[in-house]
């Protein structure tokens, strides 16, 4: 058989692989401690589910339109203005299958082959493989755990004539990392003077803790909003994974683009989706609240947790529902170190390798608080028994 050459060098996604392997393990009636989940575990409000099941029983239930319906495009308007204090018009609004598909399609109608896109490790393994599909290169800065955004010199250093875009993503995923609004600015600033796209995924947006507020680099630099794409949908803070809703906002000439792509490719959001979207978008965080408070609660004890393992270091992650903990140096491989703690302890985690970068884990703590608990007991135990290299032990 033969395939096309963009195809061989794709990864497949280590984080939905992991999700599909917990859910057949579950299935299969096995023990699991699961800290490698990408979702939140509440059930999305109950407005938003009613929503759907009403228009779902009318069963008239039809193509939409590409882009999503302007009913709801309006309503993304009215959150951003309201509480993202941002403007723009409802023609610079793409509805699309999650973030991912709009995410996919920004960079097939951005990149040529061989633009260069820079993106900080770590970074959410995504970006990488769809800038890949766009037979673009990746240009991916390492990690600097005493500077862990993209900072300005950076940028500097990694620039040539081919860099295109940068793909920043605060708060981030794997780290939880919060740019602070002052560096975020410089980094604006350097920005402005380029004719490169900004690709901010901020689907993070309300997760986010200890008092720490959401900015977009749209935010604190105004200029940078025609060069600018955010994205946000409805996977994290609504805990809607599988309903599949995502949005981007930008120029309404990128907009067109990516309108154009979903006519040829998924058509349009499952109508009746969209009204459950609308709901959601047109609530916000406040139908929400109560949920993100728990995971607040469950951050804190996990937080505590952790810091009982001398083993493992980490930063505090100011938002996102994971913390990236630096392995000890002993062990050299994450990946093998992961998937020894699966096989042995039952424990899943996502081993570093899959963000560009070597030597830690990340750990989300969305799955129910006794499964946590006893997950991190058990990765402590791991970290002691696990075998140290040219040893039986
Ligand atoms: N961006 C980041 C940083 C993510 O972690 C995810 C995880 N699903 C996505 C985008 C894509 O989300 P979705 O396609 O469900 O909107
Ligand atoms: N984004 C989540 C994660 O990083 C969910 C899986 C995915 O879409 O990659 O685990």
């Amino acid at each position: 058989m033969i395939f096309a050459n963009r195809i061989s060098s794709l990864q497949p996604s280590l984080t939905i692989a992991l999700n599909t392997k917990a859910r057949s393990l579950r299935a299969q009636g096995e023990q699991l401690y699961n800290l490698a989940a990408g979702e939140p575990n509440f059930i999305a409000p109950s407005p938003i589910v009613e929503a759907a099941q009403r228009q779902l029983s009318t069963g008239d239930i039809r193509y939409s339109a590409a882009g999503g319906t302007l009913e709801l495009r309006e309503a993304i308007v009215d959150k951003y203005q309201r509480e993202n204090n941002l403007s723009y018009q409802s023609d610079e609004v793409v509805v699309g299958c999650g973030s991912k598909e709009l995410l996919l399609h920004a960079f097939m109608a951005t990149l040529n082959a061989d633009d260069q896109v820079i993106l900080a490790a770590p970074y959410w393994l995504t970006y990488r493989e769809q800038i890949k599909l766009c037979e673009a290169q990746p240009i991916v800065v390492p990690f600097d755990p005493q500077s862990p955004g993209l900072s300005v010199k950076q940028l500097e250093q990694y620039a040539t004539e081919k860099t295109r875009a940068v793909v920043i993503n605060y708060p981030n995923n794997p780290s939880g990392y919060l740019m602070p609004g002052d560096e975020l600015q410089e980094l604006g600033a350097y920005l402005q003077n380029k004719d490169w796209w900004i690709f901010s995924d901020e689907i993070y947006e309300y997760l986010l803790f200890d008092g720490s507020n959401h900015l977009s680099i749209v935010n604190v630099c105004p200029q940078l909003r025609d060069q600018t794409v955010i994205f946000n949908g409805l996977s994290k803070g609504f805990a809607m994974t599988g309903w599949r809703v995502g949005y981007a906002l930008g120029h309404k000439d990128l907009s067109n683009q990516l309108r154009k792509l979903q006519s040829h490719s998924t058509t349009c959001l499952p109508s009746f989706i969209e009204k459950a979207a609308l709901v959601a978008v047109q609530q916000g965080q406040q139908l929400v609240q109560q949920e993100i408070a728990i995971i607040a609660k469950k951050r804190r004890k996990f937080l505590a947790l952790l810091e009982e393992l001398s083993d493992l270091s980490f930063t505090p992650p100011a938002g996102a529902f994971y913390a990236f903990v630096k392995l000890p140096e002993h062990i050299t491989s994450a990946l093998s170190f992961s998937e020894w703690l699966l096989d042995n302890y039952r424990v899943m985690v996502v081993p570093s390798e899959a963000f560009g970068v070597d030597g830690y884990l990340r750990l989300s703590y969305t799955a129910p608080e006794q499964e946590v608990h006893d997950g991190v007991k058990l990765l402590a135990k791991a970290l002691v028994d696990y075998p140290r290299q040219g040893t039986n032990h």
